[in-house]
This record gives C-alpha cells, structure tokens and sequence, in this order.
C-alpha cells in the first residue's frame, strides 16, 4: 500500500490565468490515481507546525508569505499569491511533515502538493515556491536522528534546497536538472561548503539530453555518492516537467524513463534506507503526462 495525497486544499492556491502553475495539476493527478488500478492509502492534507516551518524559514519571512498573500501581492514575478495562498502553503509543508512521519513508522507515500517548494530559499519565494516542503521536511528528519538525502529529478536545480543546506553535512543533496535554464546554477562545481562539502551532487545536463545521457551519469555518479552517503531516508523532489512532453523543459525523459529512475530508487531506498520514501511533486506543467505517469511513478518508486 502507497499512501496518497491529492487533496482539493492544493487547488486553493489560485496563480491567475494561464500560469502553468495551476489548480489543474492537482486535479489531474487525483484523476490518474483514482483511474489506476493500483491500491492506494488516502490520506488529506494535514496543517503544519510553525515550530517546524521556522527551523527552514525565518519568522520575518513566513510574515512576508501571510501579509503578501492577504493583499495577493506576488513575492516575484512569476511567483503570484492569492488569499489562500499562505494557508495552502502551510498545508504544503504539513503534509510533507506528515508523509515523513509516517515513512518513519514504515508507510512510503506522496503528495500532490503545491505550491511547490524546492526553489524557496529560507528567505526567498521564487520559481512558484513560497516554502520549500521537502527542506522543512528534511529538517525534520534530521531532528529525529535521520540521515536523509534529497535527490531532485526536476528540470530546473532546486536552488532553494541547495542554499538551505549548502554548509551542512548531516543530509545530502542531489540534483540533475536542465543546465544553463531557470534559475541558472547548478553547476558540478558546486559541491557544499564548510561541513557540507561534498554533500551536494549536481549533474546538470543540455537541452535535449534524455536517458542515454543521464543514465551513465546517475550509474557513475549519483548512485555511488548515495551510497557513500549513506542516507537512512530518500526525500524525492518529484518533478514531471523533465518529461519530453512537457511544455516548460527541454530533457527528454520518456515515461518508461521515469520509472527506471522510480524503480531504482526504490532499489537503493530497499537496499540502504530500511525501503523509506517520501516523494512531493515539485514540477510538470502537462496535465496529460501527469495523469498518465504519475500513478505508475509513485507506486513503482513508494511500494514495498
Ligand atoms: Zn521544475
């Protein structure tokens, strides 16, 4: 059984007409769970403990987030907030705290969430982020005595989880992602620093690059410097916007592409990690390939 979370809460989080960023990813991912054939456990999105969102977010910022989105001002230009905005964006991060919590009690499960969160630095929304989720999440486990490693299959470096965690050695981070794009680093130099030195991993790759070029990478290095690592939890930055179909990216992964990428980190996750896994959707702007691939990724990278 995978737990699931795809609840009608993230709709709430209205970006304006025409932002790719839309209500409507959500609904499509519920759509493709409910028409799958697999089982899955429900669970609604659950509220967050502010205690927990300022370990990542300074209180200042998290007050910008609340009064930006009352006056539905945008924190950026491409990162717009309505009303509800602040609410959902709570809701983001207590879900993932939630699906980290119960991963630690031996359910691996996903979430549907946004906003989205890995370009959110601690002081910074950017890229349609307000809070990064999985950061907050990371924290979290980290608290609990947790080894976690977030590796980030989206399109775009998430830069924001990058800043969060640059100096510190107690989780690692990994990212391959579209290089030069949005938001421009990434670059394998960028390594960590201080503590954190060599506890990031980029791979980035051109435009155009699809499996035949990632693969040899995430065999040579990705999966080497996991298991060097040695995380007690995979916290997977799922974003769909590095499939071929997707109107934002330029890789060109295929549906069967993401689910060898789902299926061997959930060999590793079997392997190293005691089989514990939380995903959260970050990116993936074409609402067909989200409610054709989505079931099928989060199964194949969540069951035990
Ligand atoms: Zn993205």
């Amino acid at each position: 059984m995978v737990v699931v979370v795809c609840d009608s809460v993230f709709e709430e989080h209205h970006t304006g007409s025409g932002h790719p960023e839309s209500p409507a990813r959500v609904r499509a991912v519920r759509e493709g769970v409910e028409e799958s054939d697999k089982t899955w456990t429900y669970h609604e999105a659950q509220g967050c403990s502010m205690e927990k969102l300022i370990a990542v977010h300074p209180p200042h910022y998290v007050e910008q987030v609340r009064r930006f989105s009352s006056a539905g001002r945008s924190l950026a230009e491409d990162t717009t907030l309505c009303k509800n905005s602040y609410d959902v964006a709570l809701k983001a991060v207590g879900t993932a705290l939630m699906l980290g919590d119960m991963a630690c009690r031996g359910q691996n499960g996903f979430a549907a969430l946004r906003p989205p969160g890995h370009h959110a630095c601690s002081e910074k929304g950017m890229g349609f982020c307000l809070f990064n989720n999985i950061a907050v999440l990371a924290e979290d486990m980290v608290s609990r005595g947790l080894r976690p490693a977030v590796v980030d299959i989206d399109v775009h470096h998430g830069n924001g989880t990058q800043e969060i965690f640059y100096d510190r050695g107690d989780l690692f981070y990994l990212s391959f992602h579209q290089h030069p794009f949005y938001p421009g680093g990434g670059v394998e130099s960028e390594r960590g620093q201080a503590d954190g030195e060599g506890a990031t991993l980029n791979l980035p790759l051109p435009a155009g690059s699809g499996w035949n070029i990632l693969e040899p990478l995430w065999q040579a290095k990705a999966l080497p410097a996991l298991e060097e690592f040695a995380p007690d939890i995979l916290l997977v930055s799922v974003g769909f916007d590095a499939h071929r179909d997707d109107p934002l990216g330029g890789l060109k992964l295929s549906d069967n592409d993401f689910l060898e990428l789902a299926s061997g980190l959930r060999m590793f996750a079997e392997e190293h990690c005691e089989n514990r896994v939380v995903a959260l959707l970050e990116g993936g702007y074409n609402t067909d390939t989200l409610r054709r691939l989505v079931p099928g990724f989060v199964y194949e990278l969540c069951r035990k």
